[in-house]
């Protein structure tokens, strides 16, 4: 897989990244292969990342494509033959076949090697990133402010600091920030003979018992990687290690796995942000910043990386900033907000009890409609995404 060439840069125009996570990166790199001079800005000492898995579907797989990553990211990746979906009994409910002939792609990777990869394509286009620089205030003429006192001015503002995102706020660009009461802890476990039966040892698999979630997702040849989510108020669930007794008594099928899992310091919560506009002046807001959505369809890192090419596809051309912002989300916004409203659907299954959830995801298992409206909102491919790669 090739990378493509640069289009012909803008003349002497800066733009200014916050954030070194996978929205920022990805607009970091894209800009940069189109002749921007770059600055990212990361508030750690270093750009890294969470240690767990990830999965990628065709969005984010073009995206590295384009950035001419992909080989680097995914060359230890996991390729699952099926997802499921199963009771705490370990009763199968719905079997979806993937990566076969004709059949949806998604692969999964670790982490760091979707953030180094990202940073690889970015430092080699020539992005400067400054790690220890924490952004604290913003203006929509392209004015940054931060912890140091020190400032910047840019004719292009990228905010990708997360979903918790402050900048954002400032800007009052908040439409709504939506807790969606459920926590989550990440652990990765080696992969060993007996975590799961032999025959779906490589399948991704998701087992649900009442409001309890259990994943396990293989992500390399060597590791894979567990979420555990409960209700924001299951104090018996959360804990530091994670408490094994607990889960092993919702998930007695999954005991063999459970009893590997060791530290859970971070248990975090599932949000949904919708933003007013995407813009204001100068300054561009995108990833979870401007489109959090629950991981239900395994997207929000997908959805950034597909906002962040299209916004350096959309700046990269001739017209006035103002109007090119609003071209960038014209097209990116509604795939996007499809995904987002769909991955909140796929949560609400969760409130249900299991009995009758069981009965539902039995018949749903069986649709061919919901199948394809379930791979279209995790798989699709937008037009801002799809202009780069061809270009
Ligand atoms: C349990 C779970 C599972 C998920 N699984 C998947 C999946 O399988 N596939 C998928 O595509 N997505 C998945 N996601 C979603 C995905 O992780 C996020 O959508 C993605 O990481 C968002 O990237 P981001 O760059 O917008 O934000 P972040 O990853 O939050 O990065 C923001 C960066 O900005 C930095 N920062 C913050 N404030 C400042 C500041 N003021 N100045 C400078 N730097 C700052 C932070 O340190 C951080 O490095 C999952 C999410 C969860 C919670």
């Amino acid at each position: 897989m090739s990378a493509t060439p640069s289009p012909a840069p803008p003349i002497g125009r800066h733009a200014e990244v916050v954030g070194g996570g996978i929205g920022g990166l990805t607009a970091a790199a894209a800009l940069a292969r189109r002749g921007w001079s770059v600055r990212l800005h990361e508030r750690n000492e270093a750009v890294r990342a969470l240690g767990s898995g990830i999965y990628l579907w065709s969005n984010g797989l073009a995206v590295l494509d384009e950035l001419g990553v992909l080989d680097r990211a995914i060359s230890d990746a996991h390729y699952g033959p099926s997802i499921q979906t199963r009771t705490g009994r370990g009763d199968l409910l719905v079997h979806v076949p993937v990566n076969g002939e004709g059949q949806v792609k998604v692969l999964t990777i670790m982490r760091e090697r979707l953030i180094s990869a990202l940073l690889h394509a970015a430092t080699s286009a020539g992005v400067e990133v400054v790690c220890d620089s924490t952004a604290t205030g913003v203006t929509p003429s392209g004015r940054l402010t931060f912890a140091d006192g020190s400032t910047s001015e840019a004719d292009l503002v990228v905010i990708a600091d997360g979903v918790g995102s402050r900048l954002r706020d400032s800007l009052g660009l908040l439409r709504r920030r939506r807790p969606l009461g459920q926590r989550c802890a990440r652990v990765v476990v080696p992969r060993q003979p007996g975590l799961v039966p032999d025959a779906d040892a490589d399948s991704y698999i998701e087992w649900m018992s009442g409001r309890r979630f259990l994943l396990y997702t293989p992500s390399s040849k060597t590791d894979a990687y567990i979420a555990l989510v409960c209700p924001r108020g299951d104090d018996a669930a959360i804990g530091d290690p994670v408490p094994i007794e607990e889960w092993t008594k919702t998930f007695p099928q999954a005991r063999n796995l459970i009893e590997q899992l060791g530290p859970a310091p971070r248990w975090d919560e599932f949000e949904q942000v919708e933003l007013t506009s995407w813009s204001a002046g100068k300054v561009a807001v995108l990833g979870d910043a401007a489109h959090a959505q629950p991981p239900y369809l395994g997207q929000g890192g997908g959805c950034a990386m597909m906002s962040a090419l299209g916004l350096a596809v959309a700046v990269s051309g001739d017209e006035d900033l103002a109007g090119q912002l609003a071209a960038w989300e014209q097209t990116e916004r509604p795939l996007i907000s499809h995904t987002q409203r769909f991955s909140f659907r796929v949560g609400r299954l969760n409130d249900l009890p299991s009995f009758p959830r069981a009965l539902l995801l039995r018949a749903l298992g069986r649709s061919r409609a919901f199948a394809h409206a379930r791979l279209r909102a995790a798989n699709a491919v937008p037009t801002g995404t799809r202009a780069a790669v061809r270009s």
